[in-house]
Order: structure tokens, then sequence, then C-alpha cells
């Protein structure tokens, strides 16, 4: 086992992962920008090394500081975390070649599922459906116009290095491709520094369902069931839940198949999430892979009681995969509490937080870096805790949720809480009928 790790990241998820470390007996190394001096994660980790000023470009992103933070501290190993680094693959590649043992998936897995166009091919040569649309990217208006027509009307414009809901656009129509497909490529050249796009067929009212899946060092891939993520804003998650209200066993049994099937084409080591949407006739269609461990994981580590974190870290220190380890059960729902105001259209609202009281009991579990007198910053994104209940049922997870919003108070800043109240009491997801467009037609927001 490793001695000593180095947390790639911030916010909780650098807290979860120091925890873990302590439970395991590692030392660990926190990493931290001039505007995260008061973070916990700075507080909890046993030795921490600024690394630059505030801008994540020159400090969670800044590669060469970062190595040299696990030199000079002797450091084993390095978890990214989520976000930042964690699928950056010339990242993973400095880890290694610096000696340093990097907690996730292989370069080269990295590198076959990063290109979210370049993942829809070899998901196809791994016989995974995928969503109709283009052999990878598209540069030419005409081939643009062609792929449109035979993929059928609406389609949606992505772009090839995007993420996090951003750098997508959906086309009704042949006038107006042109356009959106020169916007489009300009965009993501400002947003990600690479202009490609892909076309796909536009899924109406889609599910959004992905598998977590995990592999060892020996070939073992396994997966942990999925976590229903249909509840989303502008293509972001909001609500996360385990099991699916919207699928069967028998179409479980088949997407996790294929989503073992597809990281196994890979070699896939370490935690990942192979991502599909569901139609209402219960097509699945493969969208993309996150070659790392998601915000959302927690749903998964409740209806499995397996530790994913622990698990990352004695995967790549060699250990192997139990497969018989799982036997999901209950039901798991999370909330993403973000700092952002619901009533001004989701507004970012950083700043100081006054007062902090957290929901507790049976079932009810806070992961957060938050208290009262920290200073939410601009910077970086704006999630605050992820509340996650379990129970037996659905609707007992429900209700569940509903009491822990109710007891949740942050003072100071505006949060997410009203809005996850409206969805826990909204009679369309009670029933678990929902899908990605849910909050257009719920009319939650007025
Ligand atoms: P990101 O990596 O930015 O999160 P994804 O490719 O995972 O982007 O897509 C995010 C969300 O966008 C999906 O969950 C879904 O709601 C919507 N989306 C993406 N592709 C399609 C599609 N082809 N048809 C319908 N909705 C889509």
């Amino acid at each position: 086992m490793f001695k000593k790790i180095l947390i790639a990241n911030r916010g909780e998820i650098a807290l979860r992962v120091i925890r873990v470390c302590r439970e395991l007996g590692i030392k660990t190394v926190a990493v931290y920008s001039e505007a995260d001096r008061d973070s916990l994660h700075v507080r909890f980790a046993d030795e921490a090394i600024c690394i630059g000023p505030p801008s994540s470009r020159e400090s969670y992103l800044n590669i060469p500081r970062i190595i040299a933070a696990a030199e000079v501290t002797a450091a084993e190993a390095v978890h990214p975390g989520y976000g930042f680094l964690a699928e950056n693959a010339n990242f993973a590649e400095i880890c290694t070649s610096s000696g340093l043992k990097f907690i996730g998936p292989s370069v080269e897995s990295i590198n076959s599922m990063g290109d979210k166009a370049y993942a829809k091919d070899t998901m196809r040569r791994a016989e995974v459906p995928v969503i109709p649309g283009s052999d990878g990217v598209v540069t030419d208006l005409k081939l643009a116009v062609d792929i449109a027509y035979g993929v059928g009307f609406p389609v949606i414009l992505k772009a090839v290095a995007g993420g996090g809901g951003k750098g997508m656009r959906i086309v009704r129509a042949a006038d107006e491709l042109e356009k959106n497909f020169v916007m489009a490529s300009n965009e993501a050249e400002a947003a990600f520094g690479n202009p490609g796009i892909y076309i796909e067929k536009y899924l109406e009212n889609p599910h959004h369902i992905e598998f977590q899946v995990f592999g060892d060092q020996y070939g073992n891939v396994i997966h942990l069931n999925e976590r229903d993520c249909s509840i989303q804003r502008r293509h972001q998650k909001l609500v996360e839940e385990s099991p699916s209200p919207f699928i069967s066993s028998a179409l479980r049994e088949m997407m996790g198949a294929a989503a073992v099937k597809g990281a196994r084409s890979v070699n896939y080591e370490s935690a990942g999430t192979m991502e599909f949407l569901v139609d209402k006739y219960h097509n699945f269609y493969f969208m993309e892979m996150n070659t790392r461990i998601q915000v959302e994981h927690p749903v998964t580590e409740e209806v499995t009681g397996l530790d994913l974190i622990k698990m990352q870290i004695e995967v790549a220190a060699g250990k192997k995969l139990n497969k018989k380890s799982h036997k999901p059960s209950g039901h798991a729902i999370e909330c993403r509490i973000n700092a952002e105001d619901p009533a001004n259209n989701f507004r970012p609202s950083p700043g100081e937080i006054k007062s902090f009281h957290l929901p507790g009991g049976f079932g009810v579990r806070v992961d957060t870096h938050c208290y009262a007198g920290y200073r939410v910053p601009p910077n970086y994104d704006s999630l605050i805790a992820k509340l996650v209940t379990f129970a037996p049922t659905r609707e007992e997870a429900i209700d569940k949720m509903a009491s822990a919003l109710e007891e949740f108070t942050v003072e100071g800043i505006h949060t997410t809480i009203p809005f996850h109240q409206k969805v826990m009491k909204n009679d369309l997801y009670r029933a678990g009928t929902f899908d990605t467009s849910f909050i257009e037609y719920s009319n939650i927001l007025i």
C-alpha cells in the first residue's frame, strides 16, 4: 500500500479522499490555491502546499507545480478527484514518468475515451450501441448537412472536448445548420481550446442513465448498477439516484453487460462511468465515458455498501477486485447543493457562509467542505455540498430527502436547496415519471 498520496484537487472531493487515506493509514498531501488557504482540505491533510494564485489555470491545472509538490513531499501516488486534471491524459502520463502512480485508468484508456467522438468509434467497434451520428469530428459543412439528413433532424452539435453540459447546440432544421455549426465550433475553440465538433441525432426527452464500472490491473471489470441523472438543468445534473425508476431489471442487465463490454474493450482500470441515453421505447445508446470518479458516486456507495474511493486506492496499489462483493439494495438519492440562486436563473452566489447547519440522522449523508465562516470563492465550480439519503424504498428516500432539505440551513449565500425542495414535492418526480426535460415541462422554476 502507498505511504503517501497527493490529492490534486479541492473542495469536498479532496476531503473525501483525505478521509479514506486516514482510514487506510496513508499520509496525505493537499495542494491549494491562494483562494483556498482556509479550506478544510488544507487543514485536514498531513501536509499542504500552495501551488499558485486563485485562477485554476495557474494552480489546480498547473501540472509542473503539482508534480513539484509531489516530489518535494515524496508522495507516491496522485488522486486527481473529478474535474481539473482528472481526465487529462498528459497529466496521467507525466505522473507516471515522474514515478507517481496516477490513481485512475491508464493513459491509453483515457486517450481512447477522452475525445468524445473517438470514444463513440471505440464503443461502436466493441459493439456497444451508440447514438447515431458522425464518425468522429466533422470539419466540413457539406458533410455536416449530409449526416444530419442521414440521421434526421433534430440533431445536436457537440464539442469533442466538451464537458459539464457545455458546448452543445440543438439544430432542428437544415437552414439553421450552417450558422450553428460555425458558432458551435468557435465556442468550442474559445471554451475548450479545441474547435472539433461532432454530430448526433438529438433524442427527444431521453433519460440519462449511467453505469458505474470498475476495473483492476488483472483484467477484471465489473459494473455496480446504474444512476439515473435525468433531473438536469441546461444539460447539467442536479439530482441523481439509484436504482433508476425507469428501467426494468431486464434492461438493467443488458445495459450493465454493454457497460462492462465497453470498459473491458479499453482495458479499463479504476472507477469509470459509462453514460447512456435511453429513449422512451427503452432503446439505449452509449453517449460518453467519464474516466474518473464522479460527483454522484455516493449514490452507488449507499446502495452497494462499497467505498469507491477506497477501492480506487486499493486497485491502484495492485489489489484484485472482489467480483462478488456487491448486491445493491435499497434506494439512494443525491441532491447537489450549489451556491446558486434558483430564483434568479441559478446565478452564482459566492461569498461568506454566515451560518451552516447540516441535516443528519439515519440514512442521511452530507459530503461537504463548507462551514460557518467559510467564504465560497467565485473561482471554481459552485458545488458546496452533496446531500444523500438512503432508505429501503424510493418513496422513503424522497421523504427523507425532503425532511433533510428542510433541516439544512445555509445563511449568507443563496443555494439550490429551495429548488430541490420543489422537486421532492413534485408529483411527476415522486411517481418516477421524469426525463431530461423535466424542468421545462414540470414548470418547477415558476
Ligand atoms: P457533458 O460531458 O458536457 O456532461 P454529455 O454528453 O454527458 O455532456 O451530455 C449531457 C446531457 O446533454 C445529457 O445528459 C443529455 O441530457 C443531453 N444530451 C447530450 N446528447 C444528447 C442527444 N444526442 N440527445 C438528447 N440529449 C442529449
